[in-house]
C-alpha cells in the first residue's frame, strides 16, 4: 500500500531504492548500589570507558576527515570535547563516591541532568546539541556492555538503499558513505541537527523528522526521498514511479547544465556582476571551483579557532589555512573575515560564557579590540598570506561606527607596521568593513569614505534591526530580509559605496535567495557572495535579467509598507524569469502541484 510522509527536507534531489530499516538501539542501563569498598573499581571503571571512548572517537575523527573532510569531522571534537566536560566528570564520580551508584547509572543521571537542562532552552540549535550527548552516552554504555555499535555492521550493499531510522548520529557518518546508499530517513532532527549536516556532507537527499517512519517503512518496501519538499512516499503506485524517476532525472540536468555555465555573469543589458562564494573551511574551495564561484565573498574564520578548539590557533596555523583558500582560488578574488566568535557563534573556551546578553556583547570585533593578542596573531597570519599570495581582502565583521572602524584600522597600521619591520611589506591590502549593525549603515557614507570596501551582512542586520533573534524559532515570523527599514539600510549602503567610489559586495543569505539576488541587483549591487551551492542558479539568473528592469520593479515595490508586500510584488515582476531559467522544479516559489507540499 502506498504511504505519503512528510518532513524536514534537507537537501536537494530525489532518491528512489529499497529500505533498509534500523531498529531502535535500547538502552538498557543496569542500576545498583556499590559497597564502600569497590568504589575506587568502579571509578577506574569509568576511567576505562572513558579513555576507550575517547580512542574510538579520535579514530572516527581521522576517518571521517579521510572520507568527508575535515569540516566533519570537527563533529567529533564536539564529542571530545563532551568526553572532557569537567562538570559532567565531576558530577559522575560524585555520584559513584557519594551515592555509590555504579557507574552505567552514574553516567546515565549525570547525562540526563544535561539533557534536562538543554530541553529548557529556547534555541533549537542548544537543543539539537542534546543529540551529540545522547551519541557519546550511548558510546560510554554500549563500551561498559562490551557491545558493537549496532549500526557499523560491514554492509555488503548491492542495490540502492535508503536508510530508515530512528535517528542517526555523527558516528554513523562513517558507514553511511557508501556506495549503494541514495538517502536517508529519519524520525529526529531538525534543520541545524548534525544529521542535516550529515546529509549535506554525504551529498545525497534526506528528509528527518518523519513521523513514525520506522514504523511505517519495512525492510526492502520501495522508497522515494524527495529532500526538496521533505516528502517520503513508501511503495509508491507505477504513476508516481514513474513522474518522480523523469522529476529525479530532470533535476540532475538542471543541475549540470547550470553548474556548466561558469564565467562571469553579465546582466542582458550588459552590467557586469562578481559571484563569489560564502565558504566556513578551507576544503570546500573543491565545490567553490566545481560551482564556478569567482572567488570567496566570506570565508568565515571563526571556524578555524572551532576546528583548533580547545587550542586557539597559532600564526602558523592561520597562515596555512589563508594560504591554502587563497593559492586554490587561482588569481580570484577570496575576502576572509576576520573573527566573529561570540553572541550566536560557535562557543570557543575563550569566550565568557557568562554574559547575559551574549548577541549584544563581547562579539566578533568587540572581542578581538579586547584581546589583541588573539588578533594581532590572526592579522599578521592574514596579512603574511596577502603580501605572499596577492589576492586576498581583509574584512572585520559587527562594526558599529566610525570610531570603532578607526581603532581596527589603527591596530591594523601596527601589525603592518610590525612586519614591516621583520622585511615584509604587506602595503596595499584592503581591509573592509562589514555593515551588519544598523548603526553602522545609517553611517556606512562615513565608512565607505574610511574602508576600502564595504560587505552588507543581512542576517545580522536583520536580526539587530528588527530586534529578533536570529536563532529563536518563536520569532522567526519576524525575521524578514524584506521589510521595509531593512531594505531601506541595505538600499543607502549600497549607495553610499556607489557615492565614494567603495565597491560594495552582500555576503548575507539574502544573496542566496534568487528573489532577493534580483531585488539586490535592482538595487545598484554588483558583487554578491551566495551558499556554494546555489551559485549556478543566481549566476544564471543574473545573466537572464536586466539590471534597469530589475531596479524599476525595486524602485516601485520600495514604496509599499510591508516586506510581505515587497517580496510579493518582486515575486510578481520575476517569478515568470525565475521559472523559466531555474524550472518549475527550483523555483523558490511555493510549489504549484496539488500532490506538492510547501517547502518549509
Ligand atoms: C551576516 O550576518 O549576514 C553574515 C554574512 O555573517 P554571519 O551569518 O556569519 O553572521
Ligand atoms: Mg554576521
Amino acid at each position: 500500500m502506498t504511504i505519503e510522509l512528510s518532513g524536514i527536507g534537507v537537501s536537494h534531489g530525489i532518491a528512489i531504492g529499497r529500505a533498509m530499516v534500523l531498529g531502535r538501539w535500547q538502552l538498557d542501563v543496569p542500576h545498583y548500589r556499590v559497597v564502600p569498598e569497590e568504589v575506587p573499581r568502579e571509578l577506574r571503571r569509568l576511567a576505562r570507558a572513558l579513555k576507550q571512548a575517547r580512542g574510538e572517537i579520535e579514530a572516527l575523527r581521522d576517518q571521517t576527515k579521510q572520507r568527508l573532510g575535515a569540516k566533519y569531522a570537527a563533529i567529533f571534537d564536539a564529542h571530545l570535547l563532551i568526553l572532557d566536560d569537567r562538570k559532567l566528570l565531576r558530577e559522575t564520580r560524585r555520584r559513584i563516591r557519594e551515592r555509590r551508584m555504579n557507574s552505567e547509572w552514574a553516567v546515565a543521571a549525570s547525562v540526563q541532568q544535561v539533557l534536562d537542562a538543554l530541553m529548557s532552552v529556547d534555541d533549537p540549535y542548544i537543543r539539537e546539541r542534546g543529540g551529540d550527548i545522547t551519541d557519546v552516552h550511548e558510546r560510554l554504555q554500549r563500551i561498559f556492555l562490551g557491545q558493537d555499535n549496532p549500526h557499523h555492521h560491514d554492509l555488503q550493499l548491492t542495490a540502492d538503499t535508503v536508510v530508515v531510522a530512528h535517528a542517526l548520529n555523527p558516528s554513523d557518518a562513517v558507514w553511511l558513505h557508501q556506495a549503494h546508499i541514495v538517502g536517508f530517513v529519519t524520525e529526529a532532527g531538525g534543520k541545524t541537527s548534525h544529521t542535516a549536516i550529515l546529509a549535506n556532507a554525504l551529498d545525497i537527499p534526506a528528509v528527518l523528522g518523519v513521523d513514525e517512519a520506522t514504523r511505517h517503512a519495512r525492510d526492502g518496501d520501495l522508497l522515494v526521498v524527495d529532500g526538496h519538499h521533505g516528502m517520503v512516499i513508501v511503495e509508491p503506485d507505477e504513476q508516481q514511479l514513474d513522474r518522480l524517476t523523469a522529476e529525479r532525472a530532470h533535476l540532475q540536468q538542471i543541475e549540470v547544465g547550470l553548474v556548466g555555465q561558469r564565467g562571469p555573469a553579465v546582466t542582458r543589458d550588459g552590467i557586469e556582476l562578481r559571484v563569489a562564494a560564502n565558504i566556513e573551511f578551507p576544503e570546500e574551495m573543491t565545490t567553490v571551483r566545481r560551482v564556478g564561484a569567482q572567488g570567496v565573498g566570506l570565508y568565515r574564520s571563526e571556524f578555524l579557532f572551532l576546528t583548533s578548539s580547545p587550542q586557539l590557533p597559532s600564526e602558523e596555523d592561520h597562515v596555512r589555512a589563508y594560504r591554502q583558500i587563497a593559492e586554490r582560488a587561482e588569481g580570484e578574488l577570496v575576502v576572509i573575515r576576520t573573527l566573529d566568535l561570540g553572541g550566536e557563534k560557535y562557543f570557543h573556551e575563550v569566550l565568557d560564557g557568562e554574559e547575559t546578553n551574549p548577541v549584544l556583547g563581547m562579539r566578533a570585533v568587540r572581542f578581538c579590540l579586547a584581546r589583541p593578542d588573539i588578533f594581532r596573531t590572526q592579522l599578521r597570519g592574514l596579512l603574511k598570506v596577502a603580501h605572499e599570495v596577492g589576492n586576498v581582502w581583509i574584512m572585520v565583521p559587527m562594526i558599529s561606527g566610525l570610531a570603532e572602524w578607526r581603532a581596527v584600522k589603527s591596530f591594523f597600521e601596527t601589525i603592518k607596521k610590525e612586519l614591516r619591520e621583520e622585511g615584509i611589506d604587506p602595503a596595499g591590502v584592503p581591509l573592509g568593513c562589514m555593515i551588519e549593525v544598523p548603526s553602522a549603515a545609517l553611517v556606512a557614507d562615513q565608512l565607505a569614505r574610511e574602508a576600502s570596501f564595504l560587505s552588507i551582512g543581512t542576517n545580522d542586520l536583520v536580526q539587530y534591526t528588527l530586534a529578533v533573534d536570529r536563532n529563536n524559532l518563536s520569532v522567526s515570523y519576524l525575521n524578514d530580509p524584506w521589510h521595509p527599514a531593512v531594505m531601506r539600510l541595505v538600499r543607502d549602503t549600497i549607495a553610499a559605496g556607489h557615492a565614494a567610489g567603495t565597491p560594495v559586495s552582500l555576503c548575507g543569505e539574502f544573496a542566496s535567495d534568487p528573489f532577493g539576488a534580483l531585488t539586490l541587483l535592482g538595487l545598484g549591487l554588483t558583487m554578491f557572495s551566495c551558499t556554494p551551492t546555489s551559485i549556478p542558479e543566481i549566476r544564471s539568473l543574473l545573466r537572464a535579467a536586466s539590471a534597469w528592469e530589475a531596479k524599476r520593479v525595486v524602485e516601485e515595490a520600495m514604496r509599499l509598507g510591508t516586506g510581505r508586500e515587497i517580496r510579493e510584488r518582486v515575486e510578481d515582476a520575476f517569478g515568470e524569469l525565475v521559472e523559466n531559467v531555474l524550472g518549475p522544479e527550483l523555483s523558490p516559489l511555493p510549489a504549484r502541484e496539488a500532490t506538492r507540499q510547501p517547502r518549509t
